[in-house]
């Protein structure tokens, strides 16, 4: 006999007034149960199994929340996108109402707990490559904080003053990409490389509402872009297209980038708990990524490349796969160019060189791919991959076939990535 089906069901939804709009619960979630609009992220009640692999990657929380709606009567997609902030949980006595509009039957309510759809446990078999991103830092990362300023904090916002801000891709061509400082003054604003800031572009959107927040990688490392000083850096693209290739004026990125030195920015965070480097001794760091993903990358050489100047740290191989349509687009290309060999093994790869093949990182990886099994075989090598979506699944198929090419088994070895913390995949 089937069981009597619930009256009232616990619905998953996500607080609209805390979501940084990340995108990484919609990446991470394997039945595509979560979408977004220009404004919210909204789960389909229908499509949820309550699998909970959204929960821990969510850098706010906000996806951590549930209401109890009549089974019969949920909250659509439709509602959620409208919301600005969460509805109240209802009462026993206006559930009992909203039971009885829908047709539910209100007898059962006293004895019957908020139900949570069931799981459903047929696992489906597709490559996906968000399933073998880690949840989790690597064991020897340092404590983060997070969540110090934004709207659920005591404080809602910290005011940071822009100290530096310098383009850094070749002036005259269509990419434009910012390298700018901000320092916090007497604010407590403590980082690590992996994590990320909340902006909040001044101004309201065309429906008159605040701008929500727009998210960026710290660029620089613990102890500040300027060593010992409070203040820290971002890479920042003018996004002047769309995805689609629609030229659009992207709100907080222009903003950004036009800022002066002096100007002022409202500044919510920090963010990120796993994207967070191995600090052990000959811990390895695989570095892969495109475009300003190479933000947390530059953070984590740089702290790697402090603590060599200090002689006080033997750190294990650092191996960089940096992808560009063209040279000229590489932010930081330079300084990096100039870095020791026997400090960072630097694996360059252009998309789009004129009278040169394609050549994207995951080609880059696969030409290494003898040095790559070397380092997946060694339990303190942690990956890190940011930058664009399209990017995410490549790589971690490359990494894949550089296993099995190597007669490694990608499923203990990529479930050991996953479970120790030493897969990390950022891509927006
Ligand atoms: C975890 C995380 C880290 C990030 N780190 C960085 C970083 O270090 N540096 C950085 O520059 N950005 C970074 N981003 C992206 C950043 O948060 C913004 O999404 C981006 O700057 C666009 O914001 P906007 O307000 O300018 O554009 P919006 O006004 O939000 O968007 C305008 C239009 O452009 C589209 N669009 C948005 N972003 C892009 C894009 N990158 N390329 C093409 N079209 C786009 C939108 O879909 C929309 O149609 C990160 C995002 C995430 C989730
Ligand atoms: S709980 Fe699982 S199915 Fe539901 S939204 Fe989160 S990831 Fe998707
Ligand atoms: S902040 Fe959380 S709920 Fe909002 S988009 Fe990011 S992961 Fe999803």
């Amino acid at each position: 006999m089937n069981a009597p089906l619930p009256t009232v069901l616990k619905q998953h939804v996500i607080d609209p007034e805390i979501c940084i709009r990340c995108n990484t619960c919609e990446a991470t979630c394997p039945v595509g149960a979560i979408t977004h609009d220009s404004r919210n992220y909204v789960i389909d009640v229908a499509t949820c199994n309550w699998c909970n692999a959204c929960i821990s990657p969510c850098p706010t929380g906000s996806i951590d929340n549930y209401r109890s709606v009549p089974a019969g009567r949920p909250y659509t997609l439709e509602e959620q996108f409208s919301w600005d902030e969460l509805p109240a949980e209802l009462s026993p006595d206006q559930l009992q109402a909203a039971v009885a509009e829908s047709g539910g039957d209100v007898s059962a309510l006293a004895a019957e707990p908020a139900a949570a759809p069931a799981a459903d446990p047929s696992g489906e078999t597709a490559f996906r490559s968000a399933d073998w991103g880690a949840t989790l830092p690597p064991w020897s990362a340092a404590h983060a904080y997070t969540n110090l300023y934004g709207p659920k904090a005591a404080q809602k916002t910290v005011t940071a003053t822009v100290t530096g801000n310098v383009r850094v891709t070749e002036v005259g061509k269509d990419y434009d990409t910012h390298h700018i400082v901000l320092d916090f003054g007497a604010m407590p604003f403590p980082v690590l490389e992996g994590q990320s800031i909340g902006i909040i572009p001044p101004g309201t959107d065309a429906s008159g509402k605040p701008h929500h927040a727009r998210q960026y990688s710290i660029a620089s490392p613990r102890n500040g872009e300027r060593p010992g000083y409070n203040n820290l850096s971002l890479t920042i693209k003018r996004v002047l297209e769309d995805h689609a290739g629609k030229p659009v004026r992207g709100v907080a990125s222009n903003y950004m980038c036009d800022l002066q030195v002096g100007d002022t920015v409202q500044v919510i965070g920090p963010f990120g708990t796993s994207f967070l480097m191995p600090n052990h001794p000959r811990s390895n760091i695989v570095m892969i990524c495109t475009g300003t993903g190479s933000a947390p990358m530059r953070a984590m050489t740089e702290w790697r490349r402090r603590l060599r100047a200090s002689g006080k740290f033997e750190s294990g191989k650092l191996m960089l796969f940096f992808g560009a349509r063209t040279q000229e687009e590489l932010p930081y290309f330079g300084p990096l160019q100039n870095l020791p060999k026997d400090f960072i093994d630097i694996n360059f790869a252009f998309s789009r060189t004129a009278g040169a093949p394609k050549r994207y990182v995951q080609d880059a990886m696969r030409e290494r791919a003898a040095d790559l099994a070397a380092l997946l075989q060694d339990p303190n090598t942690c990956i890190y991959v940011c930058g664009l979506k399209s990017m995410e699944e490549g790589v971690v198929l490359a990494l894949r076939d550089v296993a099995q090419q190597a007669g490694l088994s990608w499923d203990t070895i990529g479930a050991a990535l996953k479970t120790e913390g030493r897969l990390h995949l950022e891509t927006y």
